[in-house]
């Protein structure tokens, strides 16, 4: 089987993915989830010119440098004043609403007090320390665009305007297995020839990370029936399955052969390291995806295909993965014949993003992606000197 490029089988992916519905949710649990509708300001933000300084508000005509003007109100933040009297002064403190025909603010440091009046020390430009209306936000902006995902700081926005619910992509449950007889959870005594289930928790927190659910159904035994059975079970209780392992062609493997039996498959043989066999398909409508059990390689293809594809799900305006320019700080003397993504360290320097790969490479090891900061793409072919450039993506855009 010829191998397929890894752009080419992403693209096949996003084109494959299927839209999912939307939901009204609560502002404060929409972390992460993906705007269904442009959000339109329905409003000013903020809602009326306020006072930037805790100081005193004047009508700018009635200020001459080191005369009284006596105090006529006092006006706390929340608090609406009078309208300000012609040659008095108002107490003002920060965010407080500007009083009628006030339009100037003179902070407290550059003031005097004394017997009910205040005298100005300082030169004062008509209109200053005052926030005008709508400053921030004004009646009709677009302010976010359908597609987008919701960030800590988009929370805070959506809140000044007074939204409390929002529409957003509907949760996507994801089911996850994890294949292998020589598999035990952590926190279980490890018997001989057996290993931890390391991608249970890693592919999880992936999953999680996109705003997802997951169904999780544990480690399943290296046999046809017990992998039809999860299957089915992951088929009737998520929206998407993800399983890892068991997914080449040894005797000891038996998603393919079993996804196939229960619907279509699409196998690949990817033009990637670490990775390469990624199965995926339906089991009725509900897509499926086999990753390689090598942990590396379930986390890279996890991030470079599926990822995309959930995001693509949840209508994200640009699911790909950006990919920036930065320069070796490695040799890389021998060519490849697929393409390859190096764990690595990328730190900022005067002469651009310097990049550093970790010396174990393998796709059995984890250290190497608990320890990188982004993955150094290394296309067919090519061989890098120290001082080239390379192309690299940041973890977080992974994971
Ligand atoms: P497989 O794809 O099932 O042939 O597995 C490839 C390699 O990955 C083998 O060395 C497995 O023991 C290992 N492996 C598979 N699944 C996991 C897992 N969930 N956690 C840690 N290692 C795994
Ligand atoms: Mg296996």
């Amino acid at each position: 089987m010829a191998l397929r490029s890894v752009d080419d089988v992403l693209h096949y992916l996003l084109a494959d993915a299927p839209k999912w519905g939307h939901e009204f949710r609560d502002l404060v649990h929409s972390l992460g989830a993906v705007l269904a509708e442009d959000v339109i300001a329905a409003s000013n933000v903020p809602p009326a010119d306020n006072s930037a300084m805790d100081g005193y508000a004047f009508r700018y005509c009635d200020l001459q440098m080191g005369r009284p003007i006596p105090i006529s109100q006092r006006i706390p933040a929340g608090v609406i004043g009078e309208a300000l009297q012609p040659r008095t002064a108002a107490r003002i403190f920060t965010g407080a609403f500007i009083p009628q025909d006030a339009d100037t603010v003179v902070a407290q440091e550059d003031c005097e007090t004394s017997g009910g009046a205040v005298t100005v020390n300082a030169a004062v430009n008509k209109g200053q320390h005052i926030r005008p209306c709508g400053q921030d936000i004004s009646f009709g902006q677009r302010l976010l665009a359908a597609g987008h995902r919701l960030q800590a700081a988009d929370l805070g926005l959506l809140a000044s305007l007074g939204v409390s619910q929002i529409a957003v992509s509907k949760v996507i449950k994801v089911a996850l297995m994890s294949t292998g007889d020589e598999l035990r959870e952590p926190g279980e005594e490890l018997g001989e020839g057996q290993i931890y289930n390391s991608n249970r928790p890693m592919l999880a927190a992936m999953i999680r990370a996109l705003g997802c659910e997951v169904v999780d159904l544990g480690i399943v035994a290296d046999s046809p029936a017990a992998t039809k059975a999860a299957l089915l079970l992951a088929r009737d209780s998520a929206d998407v399955v993800i399983s890892s392992g068991g997914v080449s062609v040894g005797e000891e493997d038996h998603v393919k052969a079993q996804v196939e039996a229960l619907g279509e498959l699409q196998f690949w043989k990817l033009a990637i390291k670490p990775g390469k066999p990624l199965a995926y398909g339906k089991l009725s409508k509900v897509p499926f995806f086999g990753l390689p059990g090598n942990p590396v390689s379930s986390f890279v293809t996890f991030g470079l295909l599926v990822r995309p594809y959930l995001l693509a799900m949840q209508g994200v305006a640009e699911p790909l993965v950006p990919q920036w320019p930065a320069v070796a700080n490695f040799e890389w003397p021998k060519a490849g014949s697929r393409q390859e993504y190096l764990r690595a360290r990328v730190m900022p320097s005067a002469t651009g993003l310097q990049v550093d790969i970790h010396p174990q490479q393998s796709s059995g090891a984890l250290t190497s992606v608990s320890w990188c900061n982004a993955l150094a793409v290394i296309p067919i072919g090519v061989t890098l000197q120290r001082g080239d450039g390379v192309e690299i993506i940041f973890l977080r855009d992974l994971s």
